[in-house]
């Protein structure tokens, strides 16, 4: 297949759960448009996850509006599996015009005119508007601190798959958010000795008096808090769906077994040394929980919500020798760690994007993902509009937004004057059909969407 010649109203790149909720939002508003996605629908859930990972939240939570996953008990933790199938089948619902296995490798805007040209693995295409949802964590990052050591596996927590994977013997896991805690746990049950690195963190409780946390923040209106509080942009968030889902308690990882330390410092002949921020640390991920335990007591009060008290939630269980007594430095050796698991987050990488869009940092300059630069849009990035944007219950949102934004470009675009008007444009201005935009001033050129199958 070529995708020579083609021109497009809209492009979409990439078909995660970003692209998917795009493409349904401009086909509902009869938007004519295309996604490209290099690899399949979804496939950061198929190959981008360590092979035991399940949803953070419940399925009737982490999923678009439109669908329930099918057979599914709606208070579970769907597989990475089922969540890219669900994606798959969620497209087919309303024929995404979705073209898999097709890389876009370069969009510059056009000189003189509207719209952009496109560079992809399948040829050369013109676009006038696209919307980029290539997805919030698109690079591993592994700090500069990583020591350069052959003894050592190293490995990021994109690459992580199972605990086979890794060699004999004992395991650094750094980063303690959802990835990090869910990989140290996994180890640790599989036989292996693991030291586990934790950092500033939020960790809500898995459930409160019979609701999940995600039903929680949702009513209290934290998915939708749109600013980032002030020095929290380092503090990760700990949950995990896993073993049908349990709060994250790292007193509890500890007694059973993990060896809790404080943020890694650096690397020298061998030895790592860690901050002495590990007390600190957890005290402020207690006091996040206690405080979420406090917000979620007094909106039940206010509403009179009758939902069972639960007071064993606020036990802490005791403190474990490593949190009183904290290591300052390992002997990777001396402890036989012979592994590292970095789990450390991602960067986002735009080098293909060839357009006036970002700040002196790179960063994407945007409103709600609306860019600086005209016909450039950004989707699926966190903090995009609000707390949810990354996630699937707020990507879709998002979308929404943008396809509102499109159309109502699309109908400037389409405006003639007097002198300019003719019976084909003022179809056109009437937004009757995708043909009657055609040959306008605007310079929308398009394909019927039914066209494109979802392949
Ligand atoms: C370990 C982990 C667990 C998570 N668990 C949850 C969870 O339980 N619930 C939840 O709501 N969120 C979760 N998230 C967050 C978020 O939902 C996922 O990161 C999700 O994959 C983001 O979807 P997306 O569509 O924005 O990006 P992605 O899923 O990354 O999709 C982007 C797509 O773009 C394609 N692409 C990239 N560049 C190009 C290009 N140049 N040309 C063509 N195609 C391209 C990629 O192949 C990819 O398929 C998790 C994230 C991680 C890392």
């Amino acid at each position: 297949m070529t995708l020579e010649a083609t021109s497009i109203d809209t492009l979409v790149v990439g078909a995660g759960q970003a692209g998917v909720a795009m493409s349904e939002h401009l086909s509902k508003l009869g938007v004519p448009h295309l996604v490209l996605e290099r690899a399949r629908i979804a496939e950061r859930w198929r190959t981008g996850r360590w092979d035991s990972l399940v949803a953070n939240g419940p399925a009737w939570h982490d999923r678009f509006p439109n669908l329930e996953f099918a057979d599914f008990d709606p208070d579970g933790f769907a597989s990475k599996e089922q969540v890219a199938d669900y994606f798959v089948a969620y497209a087919k619902k309303f024929e995404a015009p979705i073209h898999t296995g097709v890389e876009v490798r370069k969009v510059v805007r056009n000189a003189g005119q509207q719209g952009f040209t496109v560079e992809t693995s399948e040829g050369t295409i013109k676009a006038d508007r696209v919307v980029v949802a290539t997805g919030p964590f698109q690079r591993a990052v592994i700090p500069p601190i990583a020591p350069q050591d052959s003894r050592l596996t190293q490995i990021h927590s994109a690459d992580y798959r199972n605990p086979a994977q890794l060699a004999e013997g004992g395991v650094l896991v750094v980063g303690a958010g959802s990835s990090g805690v869910q990989i140290a746990d996994e180890l640790q049950r599989a036989g292996k000795r693991v030291y586990l690195s934790v950092g500033a963190h939020d960790r809500p409780p898995r459930a409160y008096r019979g609701r999940d946390f995600c039903w929680w923040l949702g009513v209290l209106g934290e998915w939708d808090a749109e600013v980032m509080k002030p020095g929290r942009e380092h503090v990760t968030i700990a949950v995990s769906g896993s073993r049908g889902g349990h709060t994250v308690d790292f007193r509890r990882l500890a007694h059973q077994g993990i060896t809790l330390v404080g943020l890694t410092k650096s690397f020298d002949a061998g030895v790592v040394t860690f901050e002495a921020d590990l007390a600190e640390n957890i005290a402020r991920g207690d006091e996040n929980y206690l405080s979420l335990l406090d917000a979620a007591d007094a909106y039940a009060e206010r509403n009179g919500l009758d939902l069972p008290d639960e007071p064993e939630a606020r036990v802490i269980p005791a403190d474990p020798e490593c949190l009183t007594h904290p290591l300052h430095d390992l002997d990777l050796a001396q402890a036989g760690v012979t592994s590292i698991v970095w789990a450390t987050g991602y960067a986002v990488d735009f080098s293909w994007l060839n357009v006036n869009a970002f700040d002196e940092k790179g960063k994407p300059k945007h409103q709600r993902g609306v860019s600086k630069e005209p016909g450039i849009y950004f989707l699926g990035l966190p903090w995009l509009s609000r707390r949810g944007s990354a996630f699937i219950w707020g990507v879709w949102h998002d979308a929404r937004h943008i396809a509102d934004h499109i159309v109502t470009q699309r109908k400037y675009l389409a405006y003639y004057d007097e002198s300019q008007r003719h019976p084909q444009c003022r179809d056109a201005q009437s937004g009757d059909s995708i043909e009657s935009v055609e040959n306008t001033p605007a310079g929308s050129r398009v394909h019927k969407v039914s066209e494109m199958g979802v392949n």
